[in-house]
């Protein structure tokens, strides 16, 4: 018997999105001046740029360009299946063509790669930059870009009315694709401890005690347990056991 601990949604499939990055790869290779490819959510294309950089636009079902962006340092390599999966899954599918409707902040608030539970503060020009060992994502009104360690930058500029989970979702996905050392990022909530009604009390003014803690990971994957041990035994038998999931 398989003991499953936790929970996790199932990952939205990616595997036409991955061939049809095969295939532009060994199209680019060929010299091909773009590569258009079509999959059930989209449309992906793509074109040399100049030196190392890989020029890539979305368009969404209805033909609308989504996403118009560039992958650079990759060389020939193009790693983005996720990101190009999550971003015509969660791309407006609609004809309004106003200012993005996110704020990089929300973003920030629902990014599942973060070690811990603070959520970057915006900087001066209102973006936010959220970093996980390997890379880095930056998320503006505009647009996301992921960098590596190792040099590569993907920019992802989103044209239409994006949700703040939206954009959220494929700032993760970049992130997943760049920098793989960083796909579980565990944590766990600090108790409440004794409390009364969400406020702090002691145990005289009638408090109760919620040693409670949930274990969460940058994978999306959580656990709620009794206490703040058994949260973190289990955020370390997920790190040890990652691909274990029940589907939603
Ligand atoms: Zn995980």
């Amino acid at each position: 018997m398989t003991t499953v601990r936790g929970h996790r949604q199932r990952p939205i499939s990616r595997a036409e999105e991955y061939l049809a990055l095969r295939n532009a790869e060994r199209s680019l290779a060929a010299g091909t001046r773009q590569h258009e490819e079509e999959v059930a959510r989209g449309t992906i294309l793509v074109r040399p740029g100049t030196g190392r950089v890989v020029r890539l636009a979305l368009r969404n079902r209805s033909g609308q360009r989504v996403v118009a962006g560039y992958a650079s340092g990759m060389d020939g390599n193009l790693t983005l299946a996720r990101a190009l999966a999550a971003a015509l899954h969660q791309a407006p599918k609609g004809l309004t063509w106003d200012a993005p409707a996110f704020g990089p902040e929300g973003v920030g608030h629902v990014m599942q790669m973060r070690r811990n539970q603070r959520c970057p503060q915006p900087r001066a020009d209102g973006s936010i930059r959220l970093g996980v060992p390997g890379g880095a994502a930056v998320v503006d009104r505009h647009s996301i870009t992921a960098t590596t360690d190792t040099g590569v930058r993907v920019r992802f500029a989103l044209e239409g009315l994006w949700t703040t989970f939206g954009v959220a979702r494929v700032a993760d996905a970049m992130l997943r694709d760049l920098a793989p050392e960083a796909h579980h990022l565990t944590y766990t909530t600090e108790p409440r401890g004794w409390h009364l009604n969400g406020t702090f009390v002691s145990k005289r003014g009638g408090g109760r005690y919620d040693g409670a803690s949930t274990a969460y990971c940058s994978c999306g994957w959580f656990c709620m347990e009794g206490d703040r041990a058994s949260a973190r035994w289990s955020a370390a038998w997920h790190r040890e056991n990652p691909s274990a999931y029940r589907p939603a």
